[in-house]
């Protein structure tokens, strides 16, 4: 059952949803990208629909929304801490099927990870409903119809834009924001059905590849900024900060902010001991968690085929093009 509404009648609808939600998607900052005169898509809060940048890629996901950069976990003093008193508020965000899929990931993370339940990521995301918008076409470097991310199914609601109308495919809680409009029973969702770049992700990978000189190449190339981290809307690594305020230095916040497996320091212990020292090893490490360690335990890929980490890497290292020559090495060795 779908809608089919002009620009014009869904901004009345984004009317009504603002005043229970706060809308997020993604938004284009004029000259604020990669290039002087390049413009940076990133996710920002949207006040009608001209604010929504539906034709572009953002360079950031939709994660930041539920697992912010920077989170305070509790403040405190020489002899007591507390969390801080925090509520939400309820949100609405505009996503791409394959940033929705991430979603997923990110929520076996925090939430079905073994019987620890992540309090912070839960309390904003029991807040956080999800608009997933149809790509009219594909980006450069995506590959999610390798990964079977395309698609995806459980939002709050679907739009497909064409031209001067929205088909809008809104589930049963949201369709009383759609009142007055007339339901449409012929259409379904469209999903992006190929891309220019397929990637066959090898079958019968195994730690037997980590000590495969295929892993130098990266050593040469990476120069471990961690862009390709912090880009990615599946990666969920963070570390702790302690900050100690100015005026009392006993007092203080602890944050999480986020963390990147390539830059230094990721795997420094006490002691001095680093377990992955080379770029080609934290390469390896992230290859391997993207296309093998995360499915051993979630039965699916954690990788959902954005490009993004390919869009932002100021080397030009392609993961996409990692995967590929892996398959080749597997190949070889069997
Ligand atoms: S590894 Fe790259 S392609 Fe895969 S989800 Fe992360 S940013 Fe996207
Ligand atoms: S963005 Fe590129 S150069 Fe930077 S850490 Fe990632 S792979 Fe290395």
């Amino acid at each position: 059952m779908a809608y089919i509404l002009t620009h014009a009648e869904f901004d009345t609808v984004l009317q009504r949803l603002k005043q229970d939600y706060i809308l997020i998607g993604p938004v284009r900052k004029k000259n604020k990208g990669k290039f002087s005169d390049a413009d940076l898509i990133t996710y920002g809060q949207i006040e009608s629909l001209s604010d929504l940048e539906t034709n572009g890629k953002s360079q950031f996901s939709a994660k930041e929304t539920i697992f912010p950069p920077s989170q305070t976990l509790f403040y405190f003093t020489e002899d007591e801490y507390r969390e801080p008193k925090f509520e939400p508020q309820k949100q609405i965000v505009f996503l791409r099927a394959c940033d929705f899929n991430a979603i997923k990931r990110l929520d076996l993370l925090f939430l079905e990870n073994g019987q620890f339940v992540d309090a912070y990521y839960k309390r904003l995301r029991e807040k956080t409903h999800f608009f997933v918008f149809g790509c009219e076409k594909s980006y450069e470097n995506c590959f999610c119809v390798s990964t079977g991310t395309n698609q995806c199914e459980g939002y709050d609601a679907f739009l497909n834009f064409k031209g001067e109308k929205i088909n809008l495919f809104p589930s049963e809680p949201f369709k009383r924001y759609f009142a007055g409009y007339e339901e449409n029973e012929d259409i379904l969702p469209q999903f992006i059905e190929r891309n220019h770049i397929q990637v066959d992700i090898p079958e019968g990978l195994s730690t037997k590849i980590y000590d495969h000189p295929y892993w130098d190449q990266y050593g040469k190339r990476c120069i471990g900024c961690g862009r390709c981290n912090f880009s990615c809307p599946t990666c969920t690594c963070f570390t702790m900060q302690d900050i100690f305020y100015r005026d009392n230095k006993n007092a203080g916040e602890r944050r999480r902010v986020w963390a990147s497996c390539q830059v230094d320091g990721f795997t420094d212990m006490a002691g001095g001991h680093s377990y992955r020292k080379q770029q080609g090893e934290r390469m390896r490490f992230k290859v391997m968690h993207k296309i093998h360690d995360f499915a051993k335990r979630f039965n699916m890929h954690m990788c959902v085929g954005c490009g993004r980490c390919d869009d932002v890497c100021p080397e030009y290292i392609s993961f996409s093009q990692c995967i590929s020559g892996l398959k080749g090495v597997v190949a070889h060795d069997n």
